[in-house]
């Protein structure tokens, strides 16, 4: 803005400012105002007083007079505008409504916990029990009521981690359901539980067949972090026992089990009408099971037809799987004449690599944000 003409006189002067003053909208237009009319330099009260310097002293006082009403007129008016301004102004920290909204973020389930769930329902459907049991066990039901004799090398420093203190059954930390353990008077707990097969003994101790139940959770071994490996993982573990269970029992189960899990394996077998065809069986050896049998699933990614996922195999190994062994029935007071037995156990970070294509175990447990928001709630 120009400077004001300091030949126009107060009278002008004010009704000037007076407009200018009515277009005024914010702090820095108030303030540019107040410099351009009663600043200490170039402002219009400035250069009126220089020019009065000269003129002639009849007028000089009047003049002088106005000008100094004047001045203090605008100073008032600036001050009153700005006060209103400031009264309009939202405090420093208000909330402006007017902006859209956030949404909020919902968090996800954790993709184990996913697989978690869904075993849990396939199985509750079948009519299974879920067990939950303490992580911390002793060797006899960890090892030796699983047939693993003290000589065996499961129980090797190498692979199992063992308590520097064991905890004894007065122990405060003692978990509530092993408190007062009728059988072995309660032995310490030594160690970290390598499977969750401690929890089908522990449940066959107290209760008569039959017996149809999945205990799932943390299992503990001595292994190093690397793409395949954790010394911490979830196990999923199923127990049946009654009179004249088979084989046959076992195989169907794990069909329905595989199909739940993996409904693309699923829809080919039901295409091409070969629905029992997508699990096989390869013999194997566990302690507490006999015979053995690896099981393994038709590759879901290429139908069978080989791919890096299969090793070219078209086929995927999922789980261990057994006829309980005679011993382990002994172990736990049932008779071996009368009722037989499956069981099975597999990985549920095996199946959450498998299912969503996660070549490396450690993401699990990294808790990264972008990785656990890809899957479902
Ligand atoms: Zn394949």
């Amino acid at each position: 803005m120009s400077s004001i003409d300091p030949s126009i006189g107060p009278d002008r002067a004010r009704a000037l400012f007076r407009a200018e003053l009515a277009e005024v909208r914010t702090d820095a237009e108030l303030q540019a105002l107040r410099t351009r009319w009663v600043g200490r330099k170039g402002s219009w009260v400035a250069a009126f007083m220089d020019a009065l310097a000269t003129a002639a002293p009849e007028i000089k006082k009047s003049l002088g007079r106005g000008a100094n009403e004047l001045k203090k007129e605008v100073e008032a008016a600036i001050a009153e505008r700005g006060a209103a301004l400031a009264a309009t102004k939202r405090p420093a920290n208000a909330v402006d409504i007017t902006l859209p909204g956030r949404a909020p973020v919902l968090g996800h389930r954790h993709p184990l916990s996913l697989i978690r769930d869904e075993v849990i329902e396939i199985f509750t459907r079948l009519g299974y029990q879920v067990l939950e049991g303490p992580e911390v066990e002793d060797d006899y039901h960890n090892f030796e009521a699983l047939n693993m004799p003290e000589e065996h090398p499961a129980r090797d420093m190498q692979d199992t981690l063992y308590l520097q203190t064991p905890l004894m059954p007065s122990d405060p930390e003692m978990p509530g359901d092993l408190k007062g353990s009728p059988l072995h008077s309660a032995p310490p707990l030594t160690l970290l539980r390598t499977h969750t097969s401690a929890m089908q003994i522990r449940h066959m101790e107290k209760h008569a067949p039959p017996v149809r139940l999945v205990a799932i959770g943390p299992v503990y071994r001595r292994d190093n972090l690397d793409l395949t490996h954790t010394p911490m993982f979830h196990q999923v573990e199923g127990l049946v026992v009654g009179k004249g269970v088979t084989l046959a029992d076992l195989k169907g189960t794990l069909s329905a089990m595989a199909e739940a899990l993996f409904p693309s394996t699923r829809a080919d077998g039901a295409r091409s009408g070969q629905a029992a065809d997508f699990i096989r069986f390869r013999p194997s050896f566990f302690p507490y099971t006999e015979p053995s049998a690896e099981v393994d699933i038709r590759c879901f990614k290429c139908k069978g037809q080989g791919c890096p996922l299969c090793k070219r195999t078209g086929w995927i190994e999922i789980l261990g799987s057994g006829m309980v062994h005679p011993a382990v029935f002994e172990a736990v007071g049932y008779n071996s004449e009368e009722v037989t037995g499956f069981a099975f156990g597999m990985g549920v970070e095996r199946v959450a690599q498998l299912k969503w294509g996660v070549d490396d175990i450690r993401l699990f447990y990294e808790n990264d944000l972008r990785f656990l928001e890809q899957f479902g709630l």
